[in-house]
């Protein structure tokens, strides 16, 4: 930890950012940031309530008309001090986020490039906020669409990309003119309060960028006062379905504008005519990236008989081959689990699968040793002969664990894919040019990755359908989930 914090301690900010200021909680409340390899305390923030929130609130409205009017070329500019503030801060950014998120440092500093890249991609969007003139249908009546935006935005974020969730957020909501209210996870304030603190160096006028940081106690009293505000016009969400769910109902009072990326079920499907090697590869990186934290993790695995053993045993060879540690470690491959709740989910879905006929193939317990020494490890774990009754097929297991399910045609495999509330990203490995078209329109996500593990950027459209939420992050669509439109109607011109 020391050699981390060391590298990252000019980025270290401890308070609220409100109006330009940083301040404690009103009422000097504060929470404790745990560090999840060790377990030992790297420092504390404030425990926000109510009176942040609305602080928070009163700023970000207060200065929103005179920052929407901005030419956008301007917003643009600042966009990009703050981008290349973060790309100078690379390192410090990736050692804060390894610090109180765990994964590796190598992924620390790969997240902070990702997310600097949404920061570059929406300050060249700022500039395209394009409206639109609509062909007379009447002689001397004009038409004209402008987009505007929504007004002050609630951004609330998970702990597992401490960095990019929130810059995806914060990024296209300053481009389109809104001024934003931010409240990031309880495991993980430290990685945002940074970036706030440098979007501050980049020159962001007093109000337009705001964070409260809240314990997961107190998270709803914060997240309350926003709901019901009616200054409030947008909530841009990342996070679990029931809490997404949550947001959804209560913001109907006032009829907020909702962007909601929630969690996943993600199948990866195998099939005979796959070539192999890509297949395994693409697994490995898209299942244990951040110790298989994210949404996008495959979290199901069907392989077809022809090559299900071939697949398990290049499969299992890999995974048993992954270093487990800290951070820190230069060879560690998957870190800590972010708490000990995420460990015993876990180990609950291993222990529920291994009861109802699953068989370990690597892994299957927590590991404690002289690199990885801390209460929250678990082993990289495949387990063979997985089947919808075990919780893992219906619940997003959040860790390195790969259930492999058999299966035997192409028509089983996709209703056994689609047979899940959840529809974020989906990957599939064919050769056959006819059933990946097939295959592609067939599975009921909101992404797909065709032949590829790796789908994530800022270029492309990211988000999710059925239970795993609406809107897009990311690509040109990006921008529309901060902008309404108007129709401008002029008329007796002739
Ligand atoms: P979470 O429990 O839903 O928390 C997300 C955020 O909501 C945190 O800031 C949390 O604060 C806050 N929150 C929790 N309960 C709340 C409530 N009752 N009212 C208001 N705010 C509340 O999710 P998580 O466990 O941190 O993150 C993991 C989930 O996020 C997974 O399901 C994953 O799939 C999903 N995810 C989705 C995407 C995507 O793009 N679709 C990306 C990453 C993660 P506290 O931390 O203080 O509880």
């Amino acid at each position: 930890m020391t050699a981390l914090k060391q590298t990252c301690a000019a980025l270290l900010r401890d308070k609220n950012f409100i109006q330009h200021t940083w301040c404690d909680a009103r009422d000097g409340r504060r929470m404790d940031v745990i560090d999840p390899a060790s377990g030992e305390t790297i420092g504390s923030v404030p425990d926000s309530g109510a009176a942040d929130a609305l602080a928070a609130v009163d700023a970000a409205q207060a200065v929103f008309p005179a920052w929407a009017a901005r030419p956008a070329a301007e917003r643009a500019r600042l966009l990009k001090r703050w981008h290349a503030l973060i790309l100078s801060n690379q390192e410090a950014l990736g050692s804060l986020i390894s610090l109180e998120q765990g994964k590796p440092l190598k992924e620390g500093i790969g997240e902070v490039l990702y997310g600097a890249a949404y920061v570059d991609w929406f300050a060249a969007e700022a500039t395209r906020g394009y409206g639109d003139i609509i062909p007379e249908a009447v002689p001397g009546r004009k038409m004209m669409v402008l987009k505007e935006p929504v007004g002050v935005v609630a951004a609330i974020t998970p702990w597992n990309f401490p960095l990019a969730m929130i810059a995806r957020k914060i990024a296209p909501a300053l481009a389109a003119g809104c001024t934003v209210i931010a409240k990031p996870a309880e495991d993980t304030p430290l990685t945002a309060l940074a970036l706030v603190w440098l979007a501050g160096q980049a020159g962001f006028p007093e109000g337009v960028l705001n964070i409260v940081t809240a314990s997961r106690e107190r998270a709803p009293e914060v997240v309350d006062v926003w709901l019901a505000d009616s200054r409030v016009r947008k909530i841009t969400f990342t996070g679990s379905t029931p809490v997404g769910k949550h947001l959804a109902r209560e913001s109907a009072g006032t009829l907020k504008r909702l962007s909601l990326e929630l969690g996943g079920n993600a199948p990866f499907i195998v099939f005979d005519d796959a070539d192999l090697d890509a297949a395994v590869d693409g697994l490995m990186a898209s299942k244990f990236r951040n110790g298989g934290q994210t949404c996008v993790c495959p979290n199901r695995i069907y392989v077809q008989d022809g090559v299900h053993d071939d697949f398990v045993s290049r499969l299992s060879k890999q995974v048993a081959a992954l270093a487990v540690g800290p951070a820190t470690h230069p060879d560690s491959q998957i870190g800590p689990m972010i708490n000990a709740r995420a460990v015993e989910k876990i180990e609950r879905h291993v222990k529920d699968a291994v009861r109802l006929g699953a068989r370990v193939m690597v892994g299957g317990e927590r590991v404690r040793n002289a690199v990885a020494d801390g209460p929250n490890y678990y082993l990289p774990t495949v387990l063979t002969q997985a089947t919808p009754e075990m919780a893992l097929s219906c619940e997003e297991t959040f860790g390195p664990v790969a259930p492999v399910f058999r299966f035997h045609t192409e028509q089983d495999v996709i209703a056994q894919a689609n047979d899940t509330p959840f529809g974020l990203a989906a990957y599939f490995y064919s050769n056959d040019v006819r059933r990946i078209w097939r295959v592609a329109q067939a599975l009921e996500t909101g992404i797909v990755g065709i032949n590829e593990g790796a789908i994530a950027a800022e270029a492309a459209p990211f988000g999710g359908v059925k239970e795993s939420g609406y809107g897009r992050e990311g690509s040109r669509y990006g921008l529309d989930d901060y902008t309404q439109t108007k129709y401008l109607c002029q008329g007796n011109l002739g």
